[in-house]
């Protein structure tokens, strides 16, 4: 094989060359030398060796298990014919029964409670959900969802802090998990008319909600439906969010929802242009009952139960945006050094060169915005939504490079391009669309801007 270093990148000088950046640093003086001089390192082994000592080793641990369980299946799932609602792919299967086992359906909690490394705590919880958020989105879109989605259906009984709600419920289930038999949950604000409703206070301030809850013995019946929620086919629980009967938005309140409970019923998943390991299910409810001691954080909390969760969840979407970019970016990389065109190789050409810079820096910039929401102490809105629509923007605008990039190569399935283009493009769109995530931050500032305009 040809020594790859024979010659420099057109356009470059040789990396041994006298005006070589890193060899002239030699020549500087001894002192200055250590605080300018580095040796060439592999991007995501440089970004791992900035996290803290426990943090790096839990990346290292979720991209092992991203490589040696999602890839080898994420193709032919993403082609497999369109199942009936409930009926997983048996590759899936295998992947959520090794994530259960591996501890990645229960890491919300700490040990023994849970599986999280308790040292972990010392950390926002959302940092290891973003690191995970991120490795598993860079392999598979849709395997991601389908394990991340789990998350956003126990958030609320642990924002909630619902301790019978966690000792009957939620650590039975992560037990189940860690012995390979999965139980999930589902979280279910949206309805056939509320959407970016059930995300933004002032829509919310206009709808009427859909699902109701009606007062018994004992408890609540819940009528209604909702719809594209994530896992919601397969999940043994799913968090429902209703109104209180003849009240609005403001009586919002949280029901912890049996799938097997009598009047629950998922008659539908979307067949969806990505992501579509996992399913987004619409949920019917007749008259389902639910004793009050599952009511989530008492009533009418369920709107701040929700904003709150969609502060803390909105940045592993973020960070599932950065794994799509980073996904792209390799494809595009691979590509470029491989394939020839007018006797040389494409990343001889500077314009592809341009084009590989541009894909690098949007991609660790969007990681940047990520970490920095992630190590916030209190998931603040305005960063989280911020870094939500920024880094799905960004995966859309890198995945569209490396489209071009590939030319025809970039419609091929096993190319892996296109797939990622589509199961980046659903981010911008869920845990509110990309608009919505736009007003957040501008509802957050809105103090701050009324007093600038009372002082004109
Ligand atoms: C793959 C997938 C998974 C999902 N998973 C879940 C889940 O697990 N649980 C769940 O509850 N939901 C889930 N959703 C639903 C998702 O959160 C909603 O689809 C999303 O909030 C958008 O709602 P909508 O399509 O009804 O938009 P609409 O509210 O109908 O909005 C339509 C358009 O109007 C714009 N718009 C709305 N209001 C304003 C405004 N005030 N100013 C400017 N523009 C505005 C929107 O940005 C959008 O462009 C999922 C959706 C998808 C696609």
């Amino acid at each position: 094989m040809a020594d790859p270093f024979a010659r420099p990148l057109q356009g470059h000088v040789h990396p041994s060359s006298v005006l070589s950046p890193r060899k002239a640093f030699a020549r500087l003086a001894s002192l200055v030398r250590p605080m300018v001089r580095y040796e060439p390192q592999d991007p995501w082994e440089l970004d791992t060796s900035r996290l803290p000592r426990l943090l790096a080793a839990h990346r290292r641990k979720l991209r092992a298990f991203a490589e040696s369980w999602l890839a080898p299946r994420a193709l032919d799932i993403d082609v497999a014919p369109h199942a009936p609602p409930g009926k997983l792919h048996p590759a899936s299967r295998e992947v959520l029964r090794a994530a259960g086992r591996a501890g990645h359906l229960s890491d919300l909690l700490p040990r023994p409670l849970g599986s999280l490394d308790p040292r972990l705590l010392r950390f926002p919880l959302a940092f290891p959900q973003a690191l995970k958020a991120e490795e598993f989105a860079r392999v598979d879109g849709g395997l991601m969802l389908l394990l991340c989605a789990t998350g956003l259906g126990v958030a609320p009984a642990l924002l909630a802090g619902n301790l019978g709600a966690l000792r009957r419920t939620v650590i039975p289930a992560f037990r189940a998990c860690e012995r390979g038999e999965p139980h999930l949950f589902a979280f279910a604000i949206t309805e056939p008319a509320a959407g970016s409703d059930a995300e933004e206070s002032h829509g919310a301030s206009l709808l009427r909600p859909g699902v109701v809850a009606k007062a018994c013995q004992g408890g609540f019946r819940l009528t209604g439906r909702k719809c594209y929620i994530s896992g919601g086919d397969i999940a043994k629980h799913v968090v429902v969010f209703a109104a209180l009967e003849g009240e609005g938005m403001e009586s919002w309140t949280a029901f912890l929802v049996p799938a097997g409970a009598e009047g629950f019923r998922v008659p539908r998943t979307e067949l969806k242009m990505g992501m579509r390991a996992s399913g987004a299910a619409e949920i019917e409810l007749d008259g389902v009952f639910v004793p009050e001691r599952d009511v989530l954080g008492g009533l009418r909390a369920g709107w701040a139960l929700n904003r709150a969760v969609l502060n803390v969840s909105r940045i592993p979407v973020a960070a599932m945006g950065v794994g799509f970019a980073r996904a792209a970016l390799e494809e595009a990389t691979a590509f470029a050094c491989r394939f020839r065109l007018g006797g040389k190789p494409l990343v001889d050409y500077q314009d592809v060169q341009l084009t590989l810079a541009q894909m690098m820096a949007e991609t660790n910039a969007a990681r940047a915005l990520v970490w920095q929401a992630a190590a916030s102490p209190q998931a603040r809105q305005g960063e989280a939504a911020a870094a939500k629509f920024h880094t799905t923007d960004t995966a859309r605008r890198v995945c569209e490079l490396a489209m071009d990039l590939l030319g025809n190569h970039a419609v091929l399935h096993e190319g892996r391009v296109e797939k990622v283009f589509r199961d980046a493009r659903l981010t911008q769109i869920f845990e509110g669309t990309n608009q919505i995530n736009r007003l957040a931050v501008i509802e957050e500032e809105q103090e701050r801007l009324l007093g600038l305009l009372a002082g004109r």
